[in-house]
């Protein structure tokens, strides 16, 4: 589908999960309440906010409409680059854009179906709470929300390494987090890039939005295989197996 062609609605995981009737019906109130910025139908690429009244922090997260992904592979490098800036000539400046650092991970599926992971910010945070390392004085352990932005944020002068926070998230959710492979400290946690999301402003099929207020990741965080066999029985047929490329 090119960037002109219109597309069929949005198809998020959302849609192909069941018993998530309740979070649909939330986040449309939600973004009805924060005057959103686009109609729920289309609302890829953009931003939808749906924030209260208060000026309280609010969850926000990156979400992924499936039918306007074609792969690109561009959200990979926008977040690289932002999120691994370079020093030239003291300045800092955007790096090469290495998409093995980026922390949206697109994974391609034969028959084709791409399905982008990143982290959706799940309200209960089984990798916070799979962290070993005791509380500090403010309640953080060494993996802990931004107080801002709600991210989730590593320690690495508290951080014993061990995996138990990325191996919470593979296995209960999206397998976001990926240990570093010389340190084992977790690495790829979506910054939200400090509340101005790359991958969503340089996308350039609209296929990621950014979205706050009423999601619960539970529901939504589905493991990407899972998504895939999903799409892949909608767009080919029930009878068509996957593999990763
Ligand atoms: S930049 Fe957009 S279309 Fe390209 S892979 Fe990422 S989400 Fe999909
Ligand atoms: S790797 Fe670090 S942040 Fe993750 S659970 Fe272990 S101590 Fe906590
Ligand atoms: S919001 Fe920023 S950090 Fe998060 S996946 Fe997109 S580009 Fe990467």
């Amino acid at each position: 589908m090119s960037a002109s062609e219109p597309s069929p609605g949005p198809l998020t995981a959302l849609d192909l999960c069941g018993g998530v009737r309740a979070d649909r019906r939330d986040f449309i109130r939600l973004a009805a309440w924060g005057g959103a910025g686009l109609a729920v139908g289309h609302f890829g690429a953009r931003t939808l906010w749906a924030q209260g009244p208060s000026r309280q922090p609010v969850y926000a997260m990156i979400l992924v409409d499936y039918n306007r992904c074609t792969g690109c592979r561009t959200c990979e490098a926008a977040c690289a680059q932002f999120n691994h800036p370079v020093t030239v000539d003291g300045e800092e400046q955007r790096g090469l854009g290495n998409p093995s650092l980026s922390n949206i991970r697109v994974h391609a599926f034969n028959p084709d179906a791409d399905v982008p992971v990143v982290c959706v910010m799940c309200r209960d945070n089984p990798c916070v709470a799979a962290c070993p390392v005791e509380p500090d004085a403010e309640g953080r352990r060494a993996l802990y929300r931004d107080p801002v932005l709600l991210t989730v944020r590593n320690d690495p002068s508290r951080c014993i390494a061990c995996g138990a926070c990325a191996e919470a998230c593979r296995a209960h959710r999206v397998g976001a987090i990926i240990p570093n492979r010389e340190t084992n400290r977790p690495e790829r946690m979506c910054t939200l890039c400090g509340g101005d999301p790359q991958c969503v402003a340089l996308c350039p099929y609209g296929a990621l939005s950014y979205i706050k207020g009423g999601l619960d990741g539970r529901h939504y965080a589905l493991p990407p295989e899972r998504i895939a066999a999903e799409l892949i029985a909608r767009w080919y047929g029930p009878a068509q197996g996957g593999d990763v490329r």
